[in-house]
């Protein structure tokens, strides 16, 4: 016969909304980070958790899919809520209305998942290239939230950016501004990491692998003597949800989807 306080815990596949949004918060270390993001619970839901979805973005797409999966709770890595008052008019009110009709939880994770040790975009991009003795790397707001590290084995430009379209499943921009054709020593920064050239410069590494390029930084790459491997915004942050949906299967059994909605940039 269980224990008196077993009986009051909720079967596995299925969490207290409150306590699962208490535990994200902690293992997120989500007031760690400095974001214009409003991390966490962005809109309440279902006070029960059993299906998960998750996405990059939160497109009025994306939050229907997530509605008609039958999810109780999405999160995504770009929320609704960003920095200031926003009104809910326009396309904005009809994503907040598909959530609430559809009593879906809505929870945004930006920063402290690009940053997280386990889960985090940059980790799992990190891990997939086998990069070694990683060390934090592409300040953010006071927070290096990237990491820099060595390849395995030296690999030319393109063989090294084959690589990471065989990760990615999408064609990478390639900015070849290093001082050598080979990458080596590599900075990973998931996002808009465009402005962290001088700091991989400064660091010595030869190629920075980030998302989305900026126009305002195409010259860096070869003024700076870096090779600058771009991604895409999209592709860099689908790893993050996804390695933290998979967490949560593990540790409370809940069952979850990637919602996948690609924007080619
Ligand atoms: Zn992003």
């Amino acid at each position: 016969m269980p224990a008196m306080s077993d009986l009051s815990l909720p079967a596995r596949g299925e969490v207290p909304r409150d306590q699962l949004v208490r535990y994200l918060g902690e293992y997120l270390n989500l007031g760690a980070f400095k974001d214009p993001s409003l991390n966490g619970l962005q809109i309440e839901g279902t006070p029960t958790v059993r299906r998960v979805a998750v996405s990059v973005d939160t497109s009025l797409k994306t939050l229907q899919h997530a509605a008609d999966s039958g999810a109780d709770l999405l999160i995504a890595h770009h929320g609704l809520f960003w920095g200031q008052p926003l009104p809910v008019t326009g396309p904005h009110r009809e994503r907040v209305r598909t959530a609430l009709m559809a009593d879906l939880n809505v929870y945004a994770a930006h920063i402290p998942l690009d940053a997280h040790p386990e889960v985090g975009n940059n980790a799992m991009i990190a891990r997939a290239l086998s990069l070694q003795n990683p060390v934090p790397f592409g300040e953010w707001a006071g927070t290096k939230i990237g990491l820099a590290g060595e390849l395995p084995f030296e690999q030319s430009l393109q063989d090294f950016a084959d690589r990471v379209q065989k990760l990615t499943g999408e064609i990478c921009l390639v900015h070849g501004g290093g001082r050598s054709p080979t990458v080596g020593r590599l900075g990973v920064l998931s996002g808009s990491g465009a402005g962290s050239i001088p700091e991989a410069a400064a660091l010595g590494l030869d190629t920075l692998l980030t998302g989305e390029p900026e126009h305002k930084h195409f010259h860096d790459a070869f003024e700076y003597g870096v090779n600058v491997v771009y991604a895409g915004h999209y592709e860099t942050e689908v790893f993050g949800v996804r390695a933290l949906a998979a967490h949560l299967e593990d540790r409370f059994g809940l069952s979850w989807q990637f919602l996948h909605h690609p924007t080619g940039l």
